[in-house]
């Protein structure tokens, strides 16, 4: 499940965002400012983060702008809410690192869909759309990974966190992810978990994939950490 950040001063309003996003089938976590948000980010990185312009204290633009500024928030997915509408601001907004913008008041369905499309762009491994690479298919909506071998659709058996590890593999492949990263987008708190956890679950994922001959498709680099990859010449005509 995908946890949301709403930073909003208005309670009733981070209120009623929240109920419609748990509605929807997101966790929510709320801030009524900077520090407070910070601070639920330094804790558990959220999917995406709802941030009001207007907050007393430090603003929701220079907030923006301090997560974009640090290798840990750089790719956080932001939709900045707010009050204005100028041209000036939006630029303003976007310009400080937002993904999206919305003006109050905006329809929830509209802020559904902005989200996912937010989502889909940053973080695709948030949302429950189906990935198949390499004849392998994971399927968020039923949590089957499955591939057909020698005509024969196998099913493979991973726990929960080898499920998330391999789905966010999926949905960013072709790069190297290091361990703090992988903790960070997979585990979420990474506080308490040591870099070889990490390894623990790689190993047990690639058991898992062995026998529908995909353990390959998880490359070790070293010195760097993991990358999910179709070795070049094994791509199906
Ligand atoms: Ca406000």
């Amino acid at each position: 499940m995908s946890l949301v950040l709403v930073v909003e001063d208005e309670a009733a309003i981070a209120e009623l965002i929240s109920i419609n996003l748990r509605h929807a089938g997101y966790d929510v976590t709320i801030a009524a400012t900077a520090d407070q948000a910070q601070a639920a980010v330094d804790a558990v990185l959220p999917d995406l983060v709802l941030l009001d312009w207007m907050l007393p204290g430090q603003s929701g633009l220079a907030l923006a702008k301090q997560w974009r500024s640090q290798p840990r928030t750089r790719e956080l997915p932001i939709i900045m809410l707010t009050a204005r509408s100028g041209e000036a601001d939006k630029i303003g907004g976007l310009d400080a690192g937002a993904d999206d913008y919305l003006t109050k008041p905006f329809s929830t369905k509209e802020l559904l869909a902005r989200m996912r499309a937010v989502l889909r762009r940053k973080a695709p491994e948030a949302l429950d759309t189906a990935v198949e690479i390499g004849g392998l298919r994971l399927d968020p909506s039923t949590r089957r990974v499955t591939k057909p071998v020698g005509g024969t659709l196998r099913e493979v058996k991973v726990g929960p966190t080898e499920f998330r590890l391999l789905h966010f593999f999926m949905t960013h492949p072709e790069r190297v992810h290091s361990r703090a990263q992988l903790l960070d987008r997979v585990w979420g708190d990474h506080v308490f978990i040591e870099e070889r956890t990490v390894d623990v679950h790689v190993k047990r994922l690639r058991e898992a994939l062995a026998p529908v001959d995909s353990a390959h498709l998880i490359e070790t680099v070293r010195g760097a950490g993991y990358r999910f990859t179709q070795p070049v010449g094994s791509v199906a005509a």
